[in-house]
């Protein structure tokens, strides 16, 4: 058995049921892809465009696409035809320009909020407050600001520290906030906007711990990256 489906394996009965597996394959392989594809997987997280692209074209249709890396508004037309969710919308600016290009080509794009709750300055997203405030200002608007993209709840990472204290605070504040916006979000639609991505491979068992409802696991599955 290859090591990608040996590991693979070994993950698989830690991530709950209800709980959806992200594999992350930025900086592997189309080869790396298709083993865990063949193993089943189908849900594959990327962070660059041009690398998503790539293999997009290169390998099966049936796979569900997931941006997670810091996405330049430039190039989200390249996209948008085919991602399945986008977890890393990080202003409104950029929600508006998911919108605007699904929109020509009639498209509603899945999309999560990428919230700011751990300690370092390098990490994207909106704090609290700012997502309360584009909540509302969605809540208020007479009609939909943003008929082409569909919010399905939100994104975040935890501080990158072995300080599992500090780990938990960070995945509850992600919590609290997808129980208050999970309603609020989606108001009008079938479906209440409850995704909530946390977890990566160091800290997935605590996310899934704290109410995580997708993880998105690289390392502990196609090894170490090589960038
Ligand atoms: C790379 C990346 C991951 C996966 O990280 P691992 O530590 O390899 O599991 C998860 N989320 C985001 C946003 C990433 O950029």
């Amino acid at each position: 058995m290859s090591e990608i489906v040996n590991r693979l394996n070994q993950v698989r009965p830690t991530v709950s049921e209800g709980v959806t597996l992200v594999c992350v394959s930025k900086f592997h392989p189309a080869e790396a892809i298709m083993e865990a594809y063949q193993a089943g997987e189908r849900d594959f997280g990327e962070s660059r465009v041009q690398e998503l692209l790539t293999k997009y074209e290169a390998l099966p249709k049936d796979i569900r696409w997931h941006m997670i890396g810091h996405l330049q508004t430039n190039k989200v037309r390249q996209i948008v035809p085919f991602i399945h969710l986008i977890h890393s919308i990080d202003s409104e600016h950029l929600l508006a320009t998911v919108n605007r290009e699904a929109g020509k080509i009639g498209r509603v794009v899945n999309v999560l909020l990428e919230v700011h709750v751990a300690a370092e300055d390098t990490k994207s997203g909106f704090s609290p407050e700012e997502l309360q405030a584009l909540v509302d200002k969605l809540q208020n608007a007479t009609t939909p600001l943003y008929p082409n993209v569909k919010i399905c709840g939100i994104m975040g990472m935890a501080t990158n520290t072995d300080d599992e204290t500090e780990i938990r605070r960070c995945f509850r504040a992600l919590k609290s906030l997808s129980d208050q916006l999970a309603h609020t979000i989606a108001k009008g639609e079938q479906q209440p906007a409850n995704i909530l991505s946390m977890g990566m491979s160091s800290d997935y068992r605590l996310a899934i711990a704290e109410g995580s409802t997708m993880v998105r696991i690289g390392t502990t599955i196609f090894g170490a990256r090589v960038y």
